[in-house]
Parts: structure tokens; C-alpha cells; sequence
């Protein structure tokens, strides 16, 4: 079994634990793949175009109200990867001759495993834009979602009094009650125009903004206009992990850069065909419920600030 293999399973394990934990214990043969909603909104980001001038981190952390992040050799809003403070991030992957940048976020997943393992219903796909939002007033913090996200995004405030998970939601606060309509450019916008702060300030529409399936024919396109290219002539996303909603094209091989050789199965999809390997229709374990309760109402009682290492005793 390859390590993305055994990773891969693993958390499908802890996504079908979750899953059991909340007494959600479905057939596998019940359990259909995902679509993505016929308004899917998503980004495209092409490492081709990207220059790393991080505009798009500073924007994201201004968008979300984030503390600035400093690198660890202490570098002002220079993060490394994705933190408690940092929703988005640009890598370098550097080897020999080649380079790359790489932006990570949140891959707003059509079949999120995220979701699919929070048992309070924190974190939730949109039914009409596919955005995974996160409402922290259910959170526990259990960080069932960070164990079973593929792409290892969500992030827990270890240093807050009372922590709460941390990942993109595609700036839904930004376009919240908007209708979406064409731009000049072809990719649907928003009549106040606001989009994700990252996309809006890219210099190079390295990353852009639309709907899913607009998205996927201008990667195409591109593919076309430059054959050799992009890796594999391949979009990641399209089907990987079930496909998401965040769309790559790369001149490098997507595991280099940190993106994980996925099937075409989303992962809640593979945890409950494991699941009900498992646990054959288990009860829900209700002492576990109890003990979240509890965690849950002490995190409330707790004042808001004040540093805590290594997140709630
Ligand atoms: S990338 Fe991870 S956090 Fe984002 S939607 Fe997919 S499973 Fe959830
Ligand atoms: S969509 Fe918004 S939250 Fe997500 S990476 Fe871009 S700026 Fe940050
Ligand atoms: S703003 Fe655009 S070009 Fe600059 S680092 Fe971000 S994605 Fe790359």
C-alpha cells in the first residue's frame, strides 16, 4: 500500500468514526456520488501565471480579519503553511531547475469529508454555491474534520482561550445576497464586485473566480491554446476525491506541490463503504455525545482571549 494509499484510509477511518460517533450510519450502497450544485462556485488557480508576490495572502488575511502570521524565523506575514491565522498561503517547491509557487486553501470539496465528519453540523456545503462554510457556534472542537480533510486544511486555534477551526470559505461573507451575473472578462461576478479577496488582487489572474463549469472551460481552453504546457494536460479537480471546487493547472507534477493522488471517489464516499465494514448498523456511542457536551458547554464559560498552549486541556 503506497503512503497516499495508507493516508487516505486512515482518514477515511476517522471520517467513518465520526460518522458513527453521530449515529450516521447509512449503506454504503445507499451512498451515491456527489455533484457538484448546478451553481458551484469555485476558483482556478495556474501555476504558470503566478509570480508569488503573496498580494493574495495579505488580501485574504485583511478579508477575514486574520492576525498577521510571521514565519517562523520571524518574518511579518510571511506563513509557511496553512495556521490557525492563515486561510490562505503561497508555497515555493523548488528543485534543481524547477520551481513552482503553489496557493493552498481550502479545495471546497464537491463531497466534503470535512462536513461529512463534523457531527454538530459546524461545517456545511452549500446547496447552492458548494461553498463549505463553518458556523463556529456548534464547534466543539473535536477536530474530527481535521483528521478527515485530504488536504489537510482545517486549522485549530491551539493559542485561544476558546479555539475554533480556521479555513477559507471562499470569502461568502463578501458575496453573501449577491447575485451573480457575466463580467467583461467572462467569469461570473457580483454586481458590487466583490469576489474572494485573493482573487480580486492578483495581479496576474493567476487565481480567478467563477463558477465551477466556467472554470473548467477556460482550464481546458488553456490546455488547448498551450499544448505541453501543463502537467498531464490534466485539471486537478476535476475529478479528483470525488472533484472539487477549487481547480488547478500546473507545469509540475501535482504531488510535488503538495496535492495528494486522489481517486475518483470522494472520501466520505470511501469512509462509509469502510464504516459499514465496520460497524454493521453500530449505536451511536452516546457516552462520546456526552463528553462533546460537556467540552462544549466549558469552552462557552470560558472569557474570550488569553493565550493557552496546546489547545483545551
Ligand atoms: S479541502 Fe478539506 S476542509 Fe476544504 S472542503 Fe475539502 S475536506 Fe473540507
Ligand atoms: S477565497 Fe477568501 S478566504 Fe479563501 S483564500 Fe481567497 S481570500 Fe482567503
Ligand atoms: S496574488 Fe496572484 S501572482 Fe501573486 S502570489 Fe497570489 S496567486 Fe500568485
Amino acid at each position: 500500500m503506497s503512503t497516499t494509499d495508507r493516508r487516505t484510509l486512515l482518514k477515511s477511518l476517522a471520517l467513518a468514526g465520526g460518522a458513527a460517533a453521530a449515529g450516521a450510519a447509512p449503506a454504503a450502497a445507499a451512498r451515491e456520488p456527489r455533484e457538484p450544485p448546478p451553481a458551484a462556485m469555485g476558483m482556478l488557480y495556474d501555476t504558470t501565471r503566478c509570480i508569488g508576490c503573496k498580494a493574495c495572502v495579505f488580501a485574504c488575511q485583511q478579508a477575514n480579519d486574520l492576525e498577521p502570521d510571521t514565519s517562523p524565523d520571524g518574518l511579518h506575514l510571511a506563513p509557511v503553511d496553512l495556521n490557525g491565522r492563515t486561510k490562505n498561503v503561497i508555497k515555493l517547491y523548488q528543485e534543481g531547475e524547477r520551481r513552482s509557487y503553489m496557493k493552498a486553501q481550502c479545495m471546497h470539496c464537491v463531497d466534503p469529508a470535512c462536513a461529512g465528519a463534523c457531527m454538530l453540523g459546524s461545517l456545511k456545503k452549500d446547496e447552492v454555491t458548494g461553498v463549505v462554510g463553518y458556523d463556529p457556534s456548534y464547534c466543539v472542537g473535536c477536530r474530527y474534520c481535521v483528521m478527515a480533510c485530504p488536504f489537510n486544511v482545517p486549522k485549530f486555534e491551539f493559542d485561544r482561550a476558546v479555539p475554533k477551526i480556521v479555513k477559507c470559505e471562499l470569502c461568502r461573507h463578501r458575496i453573501q445576497g449577491a447575485v451573480a451575473g457575466r463580467g467583461a472578462d467572462g467569469f461570473t461576478r457580483y454586481p458590487d464586485g466583490h469576489g474572494p479577496a485573493c482573487c480580486e488582487v492578483c495581479p496576474r489572474q493567476a487565481v480567478v473566480y467563477g463558477r465551477r463549469d466556467e472554470l473548467l472551460d477556460e482550464a481546458r481552453r488553456r490546455i488547448a491554446e498551450h499544448p505541453g504546457r501543463y502537467y498531464q494536460d490534466r485539471v486537478y479537480g476535476e475529478v479528483e476525491g470525488g472533484g472539487t471546487q477549487v481547480l488547478y493547472l500546473a507545469h509540475v507534477p501535482f504531488a510535488k506541490l503538495g496535492l495528494p493522488e486522489l481517486g475518483e471517489r470522494g472520501v466520505p464516499h470511501v469512509a462509509y463503504t469502510v464504516q459499514e465494514g465496520i460497524y454493521k448498523g453500530f449505536i451511536a456511542p452516546v457516552a462520546l455525545y456526552g463528553v462533546l457536551a460537556a467540552v462544549m458547554l466549558r469552552n462557552r464559560k470560558r472569557p474570550e482571549g488569553g493565550a493557552q498552549k496546546g489547545g483545551p486541556a
